[in-house]
């Protein structure tokens, strides 16, 4: 197969396969933020948005801590922005989910449930899934007052009582974290013994706005256009009660959408994506930003600055250090 896409970027379909010079997996911040830097350096990328376009942020009702906009902004109506403003300068978003990757060969090929992709380079914007309960009224309730971030969020909730699930390092770091605003924080817990490091757990136990439901589960998140109460059962006696609350935060894990990559790049044991400070991966020409790569940070600046900072990388590679721009400079060096 000849590199045949530096000069004009644009996807061309050869044997249905579609080969381009950019492919971004993934539709969220990072994902939109990738495909209008590479889209203004003429590239021409393509999309895949997987099954949620728009990423996590699309679910959440009001993002109040991404700048410009002071009144803040809907998630849906941000992301819709982000994607506006990438397809003006000529990214093509794919209805599209990648299947299975080969990077070994050169260029990558990206299995999508439609197409075959071959790209000059990738940039894998997968994102992260927290964990959810699983109990009925949780999705409805999503953005409603029930939500999985604390820095996002929490503002939301000054002297109001909330509820936080999880005896994890996050779950009580954010439980911590919430008592700046929150009235009080109850930490319902499934075991009797909290799995957090020990100084996390003294600053917990220490802290006279928290307190503690153990060997407790959520059996139900209740409310019709907000949260009013939660169901909760005690996995020992196996009683039942309701527990009004005004906010519930679920921090019971996260899990990196880098399933399909595994074994192809370095992954950590936590299934996050290894990326050096210019987001490239253990493969040349592949790069990774936002939450699949990100245990730290978490939030829609920070991913959507990490899809443009691996941009700017993909384009100085597709420039410099690719396969197809190596040739033509030999190309160009041998012309008497
Ligand atoms: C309810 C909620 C509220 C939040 N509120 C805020 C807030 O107010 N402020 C803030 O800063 N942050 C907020 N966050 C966090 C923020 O949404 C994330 O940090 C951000 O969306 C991460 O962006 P991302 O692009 O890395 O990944 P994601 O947003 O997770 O997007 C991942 C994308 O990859 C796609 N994808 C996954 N697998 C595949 C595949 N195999 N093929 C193709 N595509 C694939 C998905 O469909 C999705 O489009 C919130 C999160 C949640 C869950």
């Amino acid at each position: 197969m000849e590199f045949n896409l530096m000069d004009t970027g644009k996807a061309t379909d050869d044997n249905s396969e579609k080969h381009v010079s950019v492919l971004i997996i993934g539709s969220g911040p990072a994902g939109l933020s990738a495909a209008l830097y590479t889209a203004r350096a003429d590239l021409n990328p393509v999309v895949l948005t997987g099954m949620e376009l728009g990423g996590q942020v699309s679910l959440t009702y009001a993002v109040e801590n991404y700048p410009g906009f002071p009144d803040g902004v809907g998630g849906n109506e941000l992301v819709e922005k982000f994607q506006k403003q990438a397809e003006r300068f000529g990214a093509q978003v794919e209805f599209d989910t990648a299947t299975e990757v080969d990077l070994s060969q050169r260029p990558f090929l990206v299995k999508t449930y439609n197409s075959n992709y071959l790209a000059d380079s990738l940039i894998i914007t997968t994102g992260a899934t927290p964990l959810h309960l699983n109990v009925p009224g949780e999705q409805e309730l999503t953005g409603r007052g029930v939500s999985y971030c604390a820095t996002c969020d929490g503002w939301f909730f000054k002297d109001k009582d909330v509820a936080v699930v999880g005896g994890g390092d996050s779950a009580l770091e954010e439980a911590i974290f919430l008592t700046r605003y929150a009235k009080s924080v109850t930490i319902i817990h499934r075991r009797d013994e909290l799995r957090a490091g020990a100084i996390l757990q003294n600053r917990a136990l220490e802290n006279p706005k928290i307190s503690f439901a153990w060997n407790t589960v959520v059996s139900e998140i209740i409310g019709e256009d907000a949260l009013k109460t939660i169901r909760l059962q005690d996995k020992i006696s196996g009683e039942e009660r309701e527990h009004p609350t005004d906010g519930l935060f679920i921090f019971i894990g996260h899990r990196p959408n880098s399933q399909i990559f595994s074994g192809q790049l370095e992954i950590d044991k936590q299934g996050y994506i290894i990326v050096d400070n210019m987001m490239r991966t253990s493969v040349p020409g592949v790069y990774a930003a936002g939450e699949v790569a990100d245990p730290h940070f978490r939030q829609v600046i920070t991913s959507a600055g990490m899809g443009a900072a691996a941009a700017m990388q993909a384009i100085h590679y597709l420039e410099e250090d690719s396969p197809s721009s190596i040739q033509q400079s030999l190309v160009a060096e041998a012309k008497p």
